[in-house]
């Protein structure tokens, strides 16, 4: 398999409305515009990952089943709405200060952890250097900057404080804030 580029998104707030650990189907709701540009994005030839923390999992308010029909749904509707597929979803579940006892660590997956980008980029023999990250934290970023990822789009949000928003602006000097996906294209390439 040759080298492919991707598209790294997070999920909530990103591709869908954050609704602050959402744990049923009925509560996805897309972001404006979001279908057709990953529609596009797969168009030109990108890989579409999700990376996503889940701490909702180890805090005991979803289970890891629920949250894999939340992603199957989400995969209905996306299909259902422009034909394509979300490659693959990463999932962190894990909290330090989760309950629930397994999954109560502090790993190397939730972001910024790089961990699950590193897999992605295994699985799906990603060229990095071509590909894009999307976000509504620095967090998102972050993990890809750090495996070599160039093109990095964050969403205006007031999830992060301006301090962190200023500071990763400084560090990583590509970052573009835009306000919606009509502002992101795929077809440079
Ligand atoms: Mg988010
Ligand atoms: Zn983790």
């Amino acid at each position: 398999m040759s080298k492919q580029k991707a598209v790294f998104l997070d999920r909530d707030g990103t591709i869908i409305v954050d609704r602050n650990y959402l744990s049923d189907a009925s509560q996805i709701t897309w972001l404006e515009g979001c279908q057709r540009a990953l529609r596009q994005a797969v168009d030109a030839g990108y890989v579409l990952v999700v990376v996503t923390n889940q701490s909702g999992v180890a805090r005991g308010l979803i289970q890891m089943d629920e949250l894999e029909l939340i992603h199957r749904e989400m995969q209905e509707q996306l299909e259902e709405a422009v034909q394509v597929r979300i490659h693959q979803f990463y999932v962190c579940p894990h909290h330090e200060q989760g309950v629930v006892k397994a999954l109560q660590l502090r790993c190397d997956c939730r972001k910024p952890g790089r961990a699950l980008f590193d897999q992605a980029i295994l699985d799906w023999n990603i060229d990095v250097t071509n590909s894009i990250a999307i976000g509504d934290r620095v967090r998102d970023l972050i993990p890809a900057a750090a495996c070599g990822v160039q093109q990095l789009y964050l969403f205006e949000s007031d999830q992060d404080s301006q301090v962190e928003i200023e500071e990763a602006l400084k560090l990583l000097e590509s970052i573009k804030k835009v306000k919606s996906w009509t502002e992101i294209n795929f077809d440079w390439m």
